[in-house]
């Protein structure tokens, strides 16, 4: 019983690890035109918030949220965000 609940331990701990280095998950909102972290406080709470891959999110012309993708944000400045 013990040895099946490490291996489903194990098995989640891969898969995760898997999914964040074959690809960044970013949220979007419907009306929006930045990709968030799904930690914002923007995208919190919100229903239609929609979950991608930033690589799809950026085929899709969102920018990143400047409060949340700082790091992303290199000269391009935009003001669109509100
Ligand atoms: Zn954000």
């Amino acid at each position: 019983m013990f040895k099946k609940f490490v291996t489903f331990g194990v098995l989640a701990l891969f898969l995760s690890i898997s999914t964040l280095a074959l690809a960044e998950e970013v949220v979007t909102t419907p009306r929006g035109t930045k990709y968030h972290k799904e930690i914002c406080r923007l995208v919190k709470n919100k229903d239609q918030a929609r979950k991608l891959e930033k690589e799809d999110a950026l085929a899709e012309d969102y920018s990143p949220c400047r409060r949340c993708f700082k790091e992303d944000i290199k000269e391009k400045t935009d003001e669109s965000d509100k």
